[in-house]
C-alpha cells in the first residue's frame, strides 16, 4: 500500500511506510534473491517495530553481508530528536524534527506498569480551537505513516520501554489524516507491529464525521474520544470553529451509532463552560450516546485568554454529572513543569523562549 514518495530525498524503499505484512513479503523476496533464508525477513520486521533497532547494522543476528545488502536497498528513516524534557512526575516530552524541517511533539506518560504515549498526527493543526497551542501555529502538513508510528519507534529506542497505551492527543486532528492514521493503527495493533491491544489505542477528534465512520468500520476495538468542550452549538462555535461544519447533533449521532463506548473530552474554562446548567446540558448529550465524560483542567500556555476552573469547581461540576447517572472522571495533569500540553514545546521554541515554566501544566493524559 503506502509507497515511498519522491519528495523525501531518500533513495531506498522505506520499510516504515509499509504495513508489517507488506514489508515482510518484500523482504522475503529480497532475501531469497540474495541467497538468504526466507526467515530473515521476519527477523528484520521484528526490529522495525516491536524490538526496534536504530539501523540494519544493529540487527546483530543477521549476517553482516546481508545487513549491507539490506542497507543498500531499504531505508529505516529516523526522526531527529531536537529536545527532550523530563518532568519531576516522570512524564517525558520529545520534540522531533522531520526530514523537511517540520517539528512534532510526542509525550510519554508513565503510570505504574503503564506507559502511555501521546502522539502527533499532523504538523500543526488547521482547526484553531480557541484554547489550544497547536492551533496558533497553523497547519503545515499531514504526517505520513512512518512519521506517526515512527514516534512510537523512536521513544521505544530512546527510553528502552515498550508503550502499553497510545493516545492520538498530540498535535493535529487524526481524523483529517485518515489516509496515514488508518495504516498506523494497524502497525500499532498488529502482532508483527507493536502488538498494542486495540482497546489501549485511543483516537481523539473534534468530531470529523467521515473519520468517525471510518474508524467505526475497523473491526478492531480502537477507542474513540470526542472533544466536546461545550454542550450547545452557540457556545461550541465560539470555542471550536469546526462546529459550523459538524454541529453537535450530528457529532452526537455519530457517537451513538459508533459501535463502541465513546469518551467525551471537556476542557474546563472558568466562566465559559463550567456552570451547573452546562453540566446538565452535557449530561443530556452524554446520555444520548452513552458516553463517558472526562473533565480536563485547562493548561496554561495554550491559546486565548482563558482561565482554568478551580479544582473545587471542577469537582462540583463532576458531582452534578455523576448525580444524574453519567460516568465522569477528572483528568490528572501530568508534566506540569515541562510545558507538556500538546503544542507548547514547539510554540515556545519558535518564540525563542525557554519552554520550562513553573506555571505550565501538561495535559497529556489518557482517556
Ligand atoms: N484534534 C484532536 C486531538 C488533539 S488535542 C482533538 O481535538 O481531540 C487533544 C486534546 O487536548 C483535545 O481534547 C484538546 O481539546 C485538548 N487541549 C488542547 N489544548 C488544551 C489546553 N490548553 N488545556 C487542556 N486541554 C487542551
Amino acid at each position: 500500500m503506502t509507497r515511498p514518495q519522491q519528495n523525501d530525498q531518500r533513495k531506498g524503499t522505506n520499510l516504515l511506510d509499509m504495513l508489517p505484512a507488506e514489508a515482510e513479503a518484500e523482504l522475503r523476496a529480497f532475501a531469497i534473491e540474495a541467497g538468504e533464508k526466507p526467515f530473515r525477513a521476519a527477523q528484520v520486521v521484528q526490529h522495525l517495530w516491536h524490538a526496534p533497532r536504530e539501523d540494519f547494522s544493529a540487527m546483530h543476528e543477521l549476517p553482516k553481508s546481508f545487513r549491507e545488502l539490506l542497507a543498500a536497498k531499504f531505508e529505516i528513516p529516523r526522526l531527529t530528536l531536537e529536545a527532550r524534557q523530563l518532568s519531576t512526575d516522570g512524564t517525558e516530552k520529545f520534540l522531533f524534527r522531520l526530514f523537511d524541517g517540520e517539528h512534532i511533539e510526542t509525550v510519554a506518560i508513565p503510570e505504574g506498569s503503564r506507559l502511555t504515549l501521546c502522539i502527533s498526527s499532523q504538523g500543526g493543526c488547521a482547526l484553531q480551537c480557541s484554547f489550544c497551542a497547536t492551533g496558533t501555529m497553523g497547519f503545515s502538513r499531514n504526517l505520513r505513516m512512518f512519521e506517526i508510528a515512527g514516534q512510537v519507534r523512536e521513544v521505544t529506542l530512546l527510553t528502552g520501554r515498550q508503550p502499553t497505551n497510545i493516545v492520538f492527543m498530540g498535535m493535529g486532528e487524526p481524523l483529517m489524516n485518515w489516509k496515514a492514521v488508518d495504516p498506523t493503527l494497524t502497525v500499532l495493533n498488529d502482532a508483527k507491529g507493536f502488538g498494542i491491544g486495540a482497546r489501549h489505542i485511543t483516537v481523539s477528534t473534534v468530531g470529523i464525521l467521515p473519520g468517525i465512520v471510518a474508524l467505526g468500520e475497523r473491526k478492531e476495538q480502537f477507542r474513540l474520544a470526542i472533544s466536546i468542550h461545550a454542550p450547545s452549538d452557540a457556545l461550541r462555535r465560539t470555542l471550536m470553529p469546526i462546529n459550523a461544519k459538524y454541529p453537535l447533533a450530528q457529532v452526537i449521532e455519530a457517537a451513538r451509532v459508533f459501535d463502541r463506548r465513546v469518551t467525551f473530552e471537556y476542557v474546563m474554562l472558568s466562566g465559559v463552560n463550567d456552570r451547573p446548567e452546562h453540566a446538565s446540558q452535557l449530561v443530556e448529550l452524554a446520555r444520548r450516546c452513552k458516553a463517558f465524560v472526562n473533565l480536563i483542567p485547562l493548561h496554561a500556555g495554550g491559546a486565548g485568554n482563558f482561565n482554568a476552573t478551580s479544582p473545587q469547581a471542577i469537582a462540583a461540576f463532576a458531582r452534578v454529572i455523576r448525580a444524574k447517572g453519567v460516568e465522569v472522571a477528572i483528568r490528572k495533569s501530568r508534566g506540569k513543569d515541562i510545558a507538556a500540553a500538546c503544542g507548547q514545546l514547539r510554540v515556545e521554541r519558535q518564540r525563542g523562549r525557554t519552554p520550562v515554566g513553573s506555571d505550565q501544566h501538561g495535559d497529556v493524559q489518557v482517556a
